[in-house]
């Protein structure tokens, strides 16, 4: 089959995403002619917007909105749009693959539906976060036969195995992991899967992508899936399922034939964690110690992430570290089960800064059960060791992400519950505590007393493009992270 995999507007516009890299390199081991279509990135540089910019920080998020997608962001794709449908109509593709955010929702909607007008014979798909994160949109679009099949989650195995029962002519709706309506009885159907075997798949593949236009030289890369605890305002390990690490020596020979292939040596793991296992960490860094490469990652606080590995870890390329540090209040981390003391937080961030690594920190502000003295503890914190940090993650006021542990029991976290058992919210979304000890005003006073504590100290701080936003728009610093992660994991 011919496959055309496709990333629509609107994502940031850093560096590609992985998840269409890993599809597909999948379907060209099935046999497949694939190819990438990243339009996200050639619109951005293409479409010249006059009045506003929908690309830039401070709008991407608006492209969550219809309301904002009909109005603006649509009149402005429309022609490309098009145009694209006709090239892949005169160039044969049979199916089209789009990957879908929340930000690139409408849009793939809106050409999904034309191509479904204009070719219906072409075999639309669906995967990506929205795909398994949103199951009552999906269903609707797959009632109104806007796609033909839907992928949940990690789709690596379930497209390999879909487009297997195409070519032997047998019924595929019994896949796991698959999402559509029977072909006759019209039912929707979805099944999960359990987590795939990540490490049998094939090195993604990048040369559809046009690496020149990124804003950032750099490749995303994944040594591991999942995550080694259970952050109760996290919803990683959830998303994820089980965690699954690749050998060192595998992601070792990944890199290598990244830089051979694409001239790029500059990598961010886009792993929920680095330091799932110290064993293959160690192992990465003597791996690469001789291979010229820079390197980013995502870590958690750890007593085996000692000095000496550390020191390894820089010697192998790493140059930055986000370290999830979260709370200076022993009894905040437990609260939200991190796992971790802060003696450790104190000596990890001490022991990276000193070897040169920089330090992005990671805090979150106004978890349920935290007090004037917790907040103030994390203030010290910052303040004690600000030159050791280059630069801090402060989210935003906490959100009750659903598939949380907080979010699914706020009972246990003394969050006000309704008559249903979830979270009472008031008209902004936001939860208050039984005993009133955190409100949503209380949230925000901290927030600015740490925004305001950062910029006397000069300390560089993000996310400054989602502060002053309402609350539909406003990222929780969970989702901040995902956020993070997503835009480097864009799957199917
Ligand atoms: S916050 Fe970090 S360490 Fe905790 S569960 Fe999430 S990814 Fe894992």
């Amino acid at each position: 089959m011919k496959i055309a995999l496709v990333y629509l507007p609107f994502w940031p516009t850093y560096s590609p995403p992985l998840g269409l890299a890993y599809i597909s390199s999948v379907l060209q081991r099935q046999g497949h002619e694939v190819k990438i279509f990243d339009k996200n990135i050639e619109f951005s540089k293409n479409i010249k917007c006059e009045n506003i910019d929908p690309w830039s920080d401070n709008v991407l998020n608006k492209n969550s909105q219809r309301s904002f997608f009909n109005e603006t962001t649509q009149p402005l794709l429309k022609k490309e749009i098009l145009s694209f449908i006709k090239e892949l109509v005169s160039e044969g593709y049979d199916a089209v693959g789009f990957s879908v955010t929340e930000l690139s929702y409408y849009t793939t909607q809106y050409m999904s539906s034309l191509i479904k007008k204009l070719f219906p014979s072409i075999l639309i798909m669906w995967g990506g976060p929205h795909v398994t994160a949103k199951n009552d949109l999906i269903l609707a679009d797959s009632e109104a036969g806007i796609f033909d099949v839907a992928f949940e989650a990690e789709a690596e195995e379930t497209i390999q195995e879909f487009f297997n029962a195409l070519k032997e002519n047998k019924p595929y709706y019994s896949i796991l992991g698959l999402i559509c309506n029977h072909p006759e009885n019209k039912k929707f159907i979805k099944k999960k899967r359990p987590s795939i075997n990540y490490k049998e798949l094939p090195f993604p593949d990048f040369r559809d992508y046009p690496l020149n236009l990124y804003k950032v030289k750099q490749l995303p890369i994944m040594m591991s899936r999942g995550c080694v605890a259970t952050c109760s305002f996290c919803t990683e390990f959830l998303t994820w399922k089980s965690y699954r690490i690749r050998t060192a020596q595998d992601v070792v020979e990944e890199i290598k034939n990244h830089i051979e292939n694409y001239q790029i040596d500059n990598f961010i793991f886009c792993d929920s964690l680095i330091n799932g296992n110290h064993e293959q960490l160690e192992k990465l860094a003597d791996g690469l110690e001789n291979v010229a490469c820079t390197w980013t990652a995502f870590c958690r606080v750890d007593e085996r992430l000692t000095k000496n590995l550390l020191r390894k870890m820089f010697k192998a390329g790493c140059t930055e570290l986000l370290i999830g540090f979260e709370s200076d209040s022993q009894k905040v981390l437990d609260l939200m089960n991190k796992g971790t003391k802060i003696a450790q937080n104190q000596r990890v961030l001490e022991d990276a800064a000193s070897i040169g690594i920089k330090v992005h920190g990671l805090f979150l502000v106004g978890f349920p059960g935290e007090e004037d003295h917790d907040f103030n503890k994390t203030l010290k914190f910052i303040h004690k060791n600000k030159d050791k940090f280059y630069v801090i993650s402060i989210g935003n006021s906490l959100t009750l992400p659903p598939q949380s542990v907080v979010g699914m029991l706020p009972k246990k976290f003394n969050i006000l519950i309704g008559e249903n058992g979830e979270a009472l919210l008031d008209n902004e979304g936001e939860w208050t505590s039984v005993d009133g000890s955190i409100t949503p005003l209380i949230r925000k006073q901290r927030l600015n007393k740490l925004r305001n504590y950062l910029n006397s100290m000069k300390l560089n701080w993000v996310p400054q493009q989602y502060v002053e936003r309402n609350s539909l728009q406003k990222l929780s610093l969970s989702i901040y992270h995902l956020f993070l992660k997503l835009f480097y994991t864009i799957k199917l």
